[in-house]
């Protein structure tokens, strides 16, 4: 790791950050600001593990898509079942690969999520809670090896209640975890759903982030080509899921929730004013679970920064407000920011706004308060 002036204050307070448990606060911020004018700290929200080696699932339980990660010829193949589902390479599971990328553009901590296509929730809930238990395992290994420079959140098997909530336990108070990572829909349903309810609750109650990323994107079958279930279905799909929780009453019932989007948040900065108008001209179909103005929850959830265009940054900073927006890259995947932070850096902020969005912000959506 390269040294340079201040390296032991930036040590110090990531040592702080990796303190932090779900049910403990931290006074951070004061020392953060004081600091960080030297320190050039970047925490990125939005970034994706797997372990290197990983049992055949579809062997072990006989059934099924899952994925399991076979390395051939000196590539790293995701395979599911038989058939090759990606080729990825060693940042996506060698955490040395990844520090030294870090390094390299100068990212400070990356908080560890599983790859979406892992969280196994269409399988029988026994078999999600085995491999959500094994990629949990791994992030928090992870982290404990390297305790400066990465957060981990986990994942939990969501196709049941209560298995989920028992996983989400350990995750906070034995792992050490500020929080997980959901889907922007389970098996179809929407994050509204009441089956869901005892799952927020619970998070709450035990301060647990939540980072909202989409999959499983709707009409994905029917857009295989031009990867538009990538570049169209997913900006759509994390508007369904902030649809969802608004309109599903969900911040309401748990105004303490800290939930993040991914991707700026997809269409739903855009497409406030037609959700508002939809709300106001048809409340028979719209606010039947929640008569509050939609609008009236900007300001109380949080997106990442991953827009990739000054323009839409500068919009989704006007809309959400500069305390909502942290840096996310979707590291180390294509369509993230190759250089995390860049698009915030180059657009000259000035200080105090770029500390928010490059870290403090996502300070706040862990749960370190001042
Ligand atoms: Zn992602």
């Amino acid at each position: 790791m390269r040294k340079r002036d201040g390296t032991a204050g930036k040590e110090r307070i990531i040592y702080e950050f990796r303190k932090f448990s779900g049910l403990e606060s931290l006074v951070l911020q004061t020392k953060l600001s004081k600091l960080s004018k030297h320190l050039n700290l970047k925490i990125d929200i939005h970034t994706h593990i797997m372990p290197g080696t990983m049992p055949n699932w579809v062997q072990k339980f006989g059934y099924g898509d899952f994925i399991h990660l076979e390395h051939r010829n000196c590539k790293a193949c995701m395979m599911k079942g038989d058939k090759l589902f990606r080729e990825v390479e060693a940042n996506c599971f060698d955490a040395g690969t990844r520090i030294k990328e870090m390094d390299d553009t100068e990212v400070t901590v990356q908080v560890l999520s599983t790859i979406p296509v892992l969280f196994n929730y269409w399988a029988k809930a026994a078999d999600g809670l085995e491999t959500s238990r094994f990629f949990n395992d791994h992030i928090a290994d992870t982290v404990d090896k390297n305790p400066k420079r990465f957060i981990g959140i986990g994942t939990v098997p969501l196709q049941d209640i209560d298995l989920a909530i028992k996983e989400m336990e350990r995750c906070v108070t034995e792992l050490k975890m500020p929080g997980l990572e959901i889907g922007s829909n389970i098996n179809g349903a929407n994050l509204s759903d009441s089956k869901f309810f005892p799952f927020y609750e619970v998070a709450e109650k035990l301060g647990c982030a939540l980072f909202v990323h989409p999959w499983e994107m709707m009409g994905e079958q029917q857009m295989q080509k031009y990867w538009l279930p990538w570049l169209v279905g997913m900006p759509g799909e994390t508007s369904r899921a902030i649809c969802s929780l608004i309109f599903g009453g969900v911040f309401q019932k748990f105004p303490k929730l800290r939930v993040a989007f991914a991707h700026g948040g997809g269409s739903f900065p855009l497409t406030i004013g037609r959700i508002e108008h939809g709300f106001n001209v048809r409340p028979d179909l719209v606010a039947i679970d929640n008569a509050i103005n939609p609008r009236e929850y900007i300001g109380k959830f949080w997106i990442d920064s991953l827009v990739h265009d000054e323009k839409a940054m500068r919009y989704i900073l006007d809309v959400m407000g500069e305390d909502k927006i942290c840096l996310g890259s979707d590291y180390p995947f294509p369509l993230g920011e190759h250089h995390p932070g860049k698009l915030i850096s180059e657009m000259n902020f000035g200080n105090q706004l770029t500390e928010k969005l490059l870290y403090k912000n996502a300070g706040d959506w862990l749960g370190i308060k001042s």
